[in-house]
């Protein structure tokens, strides 16, 4: 046998991996940052990115105050008395699939109200798990309503309902989401909504409404970094998973678990601290804006986009009363694509928005730091810019004026 003393020099073998030529971040990333005003992740605040560069012990003293306020904060911000307010490392999506795991096993009843993309998911995780799920499909561009919801849970009583609040995929905001919770939960449902794109940007009073799950990411209507996300169960939730037949299968996501982390000060696994540290920044800063002031906001700036777009003369993808504020999605004339729209913004106005799933439209966010009246300006220029040299005769100087006609108004 060969001895096993580690040879230093590195002979040319074609056993061996090569080091790979590559450049520093300087130079893939652009001089001047893009400005971010597609479908997420949106622009953090300088105290939201400061807060990223630090590191801390995941466990100990002061972890647990930043935890505890992270808690109060996200509180305040679903509207909850609920002590169940949890975050997790990951995206959306994980925080998406910790309330439908948890609530949801072998044969669990799942009624997902099918708005898009994403309302979508919440049935394929709940599938994944072994629920007995049924989709109720609403047709693109329009809300659901409380009628037919009511008639699929006469039709299939289930234990759980989902529902988003804003499907980002298609800009479809379900107006009806309050009576929708309400007979879900006389029928003896819990309601899982998702909120990533809306919260903080549009009234989602958990208890008010009777939502028993209510999840969100960082990267949008928060204004954090990407990689943690927040999610707040009921008591009534909260029960059903402490009498869950067996635990769920992903351990990461094992709410009860988690609750070491989040409610007891003690190790589950170690969590994102740097994040942590962001998102309860960015919440502090919902805070010192309060709701009421941040939901107007986020309505006079959505509000005055539409108005800009429209006034250039371009079409709005969904009609005024199902049309979500947080993402505003615009309808592609002449045949144009998604793809060529977002690259020519981005190349020559540094703005990037965003193309979508399908639908044939590009979508603008208005989440959080979106909503800022210089960033408007910006944008509809950069999009009326576009749309000319593309070839499309839009009227850019009506638009301009009807974003400031609308500002000032409002
Ligand atoms: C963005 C988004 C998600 C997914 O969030 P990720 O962070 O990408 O996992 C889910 N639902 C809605 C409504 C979203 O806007």
């Amino acid at each position: 046998m060969k001895n096993d003393s580690v040879s230093l020099d590195l002979p040319h073998d074609s056993r061996k991996i090569p080091c790979p030529a590559v450049v520093p971040l300087s130079s893939i990333l652009p001089e001047e940052p893009l400005l971010m005003m597609g479908a997420g992740p949106v622009p953090i605040p300088d105290a939201v990115a400061k807060a990223n560069g630090v590191v801390i012990n995941h466990l100990g003293s002061t972890m647990a105050t930043v935890i505890g306020q992270v808690k109060s904060m996200a509180r305040y911000v679903f509207q909850t008395q609920s002590k169940w307010v949890m975050g997790v490392a990951g995206p959306g999506s994980a925080a998406m699939e910790m309330a439908v795991t948890n609530l949801a096993w072998q044969g669990t009843r799942v009624l997902c109200v099918c708005n898009g993309f994403f309302s979508e998911r919440m049935a394929e995780m709940a599938r994944r798990v072994g629920a007995n799920v049924e989709l109720l499909k609403i047709e693109s561009g329009r809300a659901a309503n409380a009628d037919e919801v009511a008639a699929a849970i006469a039709r299939f009583r289930p234990e759980i309902v989902t529902i988003v609040q804003g499907e980002t995929s298609n800009t479809v905001w379900n107006r009806n989401l309050a009576p929708i919770a309400a007979l879900a939960r006389e029928a003896g449902a819990l309601v899982v909504v998702d909120a990533v794109c809306t919260l903080s940007t549009m009234p989602l009073p958990m208890d008010e409404w009777g939502i028993d799950a209510v999840i969100t990411g960082g990267q949008k209507g928060l204004s954090s970094i990407p990689g943690v996300s927040l999610l707040a169960f009921s008591d009534a939730a909260w029960q059903r998973i402490k009498s869950r037949p067996a635990p769920p299968v992903h351990w990461c996501l094992d709410a009860s678990l988690a609750e070491n982390f989040w409610h007891n000060a003690s190790y589950h696994y170690t969590a994102p601290v740097s994040g942590v540290l962001a998102l309860h920044e960015a919440l502090r800063l919902v805070c010192a804006e309060t709701l009421e002031r941040r939901f107007a906001r986020h309505l006079k700036c959505s509000n005055a986009l539409q108005a800009g777009i429209e006034a250039m003369s371009l079409k709005l993808y969904v009609a005024r009363e199902s049309r979500l504020n947080s993402v505003v999605g615009i309808e592609l004339p002449n045949g144009l694509s998604g793809a060529d729209v977002c690259a020519h913004i981005s190349r020559h106005h540094h703005v990037e928005i965003a193309g979508s799933f399908g639908a044939p439209i590009v979508r603008i966010g208005q989440m959080g730091e979106q909503c800022r009246e210089h960033h408007l300006f910006r944008t509809v220029h950069a999009l009326g810019r576009t749309m000319l040299c593309l070839g499309v005769a839009v009227d850019l100087p009506a638009g301009v004026a009807a974003l400031e006609r609308s500002l000032a108004a409002a």
